[in-house]
């Protein structure tokens, strides 16, 4: 049984086995949440995603794939990467933004990760409306099968807490 639970803040404040980070595929960093993990991760976590892409990800890591690395500094053992999809109008890219949660839960029990804090993938930058962004993370993370015991999802402002509250009531 997982159990979801919500927090609001800085997931890079997060206790937890595994962050995810909500990584662009070049695995270099960016903004918002990848950049708030590499800065207070520091600087392990780039000499692992370089190491990465030299070896698998020459071309990127595919949206929707995921893969970890340490922690650094974090109070974390593992980062693990994930590149959502930025949201279409036009496309429906819903299964690439659920296989994202799918297939960091799927990493985080390889890893043997109990307790993940998710950040609301695709919902900065990537601009995926936060009510259905809310909505594919938790359908998805219920209908996981993995044995991961807690999946935090920490959310960065009240508004995007109050829509995942609303989701998981
Ligand atoms: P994406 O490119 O997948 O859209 P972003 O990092 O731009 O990723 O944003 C994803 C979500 O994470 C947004 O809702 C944003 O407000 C939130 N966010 C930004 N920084 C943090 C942080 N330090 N901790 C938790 N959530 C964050």
């Amino acid at each position: 049984m997982t159990t979801i639970t919500l927090a609001l803040g800085d997931i890079t404040r997060e206790s937890v086995d595994a962050i995810v980070n909500a990584a662009n595929s070049s695995l270099l960093g960016g903004g918002g949440v990848d950049g708030a993990i590499h800065r207070r991760g520091g600087p392990a976590i780039l000499e692992e995603c370089r190491k990465l892409r030299a070896s698998h990800y020459g071309k990127g890591l595919p949206t929707g794939q995921a893969v970890a690395t340490t922690a650094g500094e974090l109070d974390a053992q593992w980062v693990i990467h994930t590149v959502g999809p930025v949201f279409s109008e036009s496309e429906d890219r819903s299964e690439l933004l659920a296989s994202c949660y799918r297939e960091s839960l799927r990493v985080a029990d390889e890893l043997g990760a109990r307790t993940v804090a998710f950040p609301a993938i695709s919902t900065g930058v990537y601009r995926w409306p936060m009510q259905d962004a809310a909505r594919i993370a938790v359908e998805t993370v219920r209908s996981t099968e993995t044995a991961v015991e807690e999946v935090r999802f920490v959310l960065f402002d009240e508004r995007a807490y109050e829509v995942f509250a609303a989701q998981v009531r």
